[in-house]
């Protein structure tokens, strides 16, 4: 839709999971808040789904002003088609000014639909949402576009990239679990929850679900870690250049984790970067598994204390590791990019330092 005044409020799309928001969820109207107050805006909150009376005031809790609800037996499990054909509908209607969803595998399928039905752009994998003025230089002139989203994301290559949808509206985007902080739950806030009746065609239940299975939950705790130990390819040699057993690195991690949540009582976590998930080393294989991987295709981390033990520091990692308090670097290379955002670097062999780092904190001997 083109794009003008008559376009207003940040809508974010709220997914639920036994009974409550989820953790993505709570962040990006965390995101939505802050880009909202910026320009004068309300949040909203939409949720669809069945029996959702429990849930609908959850998004008002945490920091929205207004839940519209579709609560129906027809939309009791997620399906791609009746769920975009809704919110579609809803976005035609109503004329939200910007529209966010989680960057997982609904909000990306979702989100993408509903771009294409209502003839908007979509920005994909956001890791921060800003307000700034869009200038447009063409051969006729230049043109300023005032408050518009600037949709901040890696790019392919070296780079992080703004995209701006200064034309369409609404401005949408998918967000990267990670990217903001939820704000504390407050029942006390006030707001209003609205009911859509929604009429969806019999054609948009393309396909009929039958039954449905939660994969399991993975141990890897990496979102809620305060520290977090990350080895990359430096774990193949030392620094003379002699081949190591990465699982020797790998024990030496999960040692320093111990003695961290020991001796300082805080969710500690083992990371990786993808050229050494990717590897292929038999060694690892159940140890460094895709679940920590960190980075722009991995996970997106806010840990106080980031130690990353023999990465380069190639952009597509640390993208993951920006919202991180303190980076510790850990590289034998004094010139490895890693050391530009490092607070901390360490010039110097990870079989060396992390030995080191776990005496200091009084040893971490892994329970057998
Ligand atoms: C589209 C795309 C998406 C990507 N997504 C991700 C992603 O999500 N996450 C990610 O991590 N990467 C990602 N990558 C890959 C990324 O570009 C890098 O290739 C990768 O991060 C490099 O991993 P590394 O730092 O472990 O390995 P290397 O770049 O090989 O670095 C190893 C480092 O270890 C140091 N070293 C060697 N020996 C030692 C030692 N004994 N002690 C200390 N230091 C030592 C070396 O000096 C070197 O700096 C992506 C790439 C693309 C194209």
């Amino acid at each position: 839709m083109q794009g003008s005044s008559e376009y207003r409020d940040v809508w974010v799309y709220c997914e639920v999971q036994d009974g409550e928001l989820t953790r993505p969820t709570t962040e990006i109207i965390a995101g939505a808040r802050k880009i909202a107050d910026k320009v004068n805006m309300k949040v909203v909150g939409v949720l669809l789904g069945y029996n959702l009376g429990n849930v609908a005031r959850e998004p008002i809790y945490y920091g929205a002003d207004k839940v519209i609800v579709c609560d129906t037996p027809l939309l009791k499990s997620y399906q791609a088609i009746p769920y975009a054909y809704v919110l579609s509908d809803m976005v035609l209607k109503l004329r939200p000014w910007a529209f966010l969803f989680v960057a997982n595998e609904m909000g990306r399928e979702l989100g993408a639909r509903v771009a294409y039905k209502t003839l908007t752009g979509l920005a994909a994998d956001c890791i921060d949402l800003l307000v700034e003025d869009f200038v447009m230089h063409t051969p006729q002139g230049t043109k300023v576009f005032k408050d518009c989203i600037a949709q901040v994301r890696p790019d392919f290559a070296t780079r992080i990239a703004k995209i701006f949808t200064p034309r369409h509206r609404p401005q949408m985007s998918n967000i990267r679990p990670g990217s903001f902080t939820p704000l504390p739950r407050d029942e006390s806030r006030k707001g209003e929850v609205v009911q859509w009746e929604a009429e969806i065609p019999p054609e948009a239940f393309a396909v009929e679900v039958i039954e449905e299975w939660r994969l399991p939950k993975s141990p890897v705790k990496l979102e809620e870690a305060k520290v977090i130990i990350s080895l990359g390819l430096g774990v193949l040699k030392d620094a003379k250049g002699n081949p190591r057993n990465p699982v020797e690195a790998y024990r030496y991690a999960e040692k320093l984790k111990n003695a961290v949540e020991k001796r300082l009582g805080v969710v500690a976590e083992i990371g990786a970067s993808r050229a050494l998930i990717y590897s292929g080393i038999k060694e690892l294989e159940g140890l460094i598994v895709k679940d920590r991987q960190v980075g722009q295709t991995g996970k997106t981390v806010a840990p106080d204390i980031y130690i990353a033990a023999g990465i380069s520091g190639a952009i597509q990692h640390r993208v993951g590791i920006m919202r991180a308090k303190k980076i510790v670097a850990i590289n034998t290379d004094p010139a490895a990019p890693i050391f530009q955002i490092a607070h901390y670097g360490i010039v110097g062999d990870l079989y060396e330092v992390l030995p080191k780092l776990v005496e200091y904190l009084g040893g971490g001997e892994v329970e057998a």
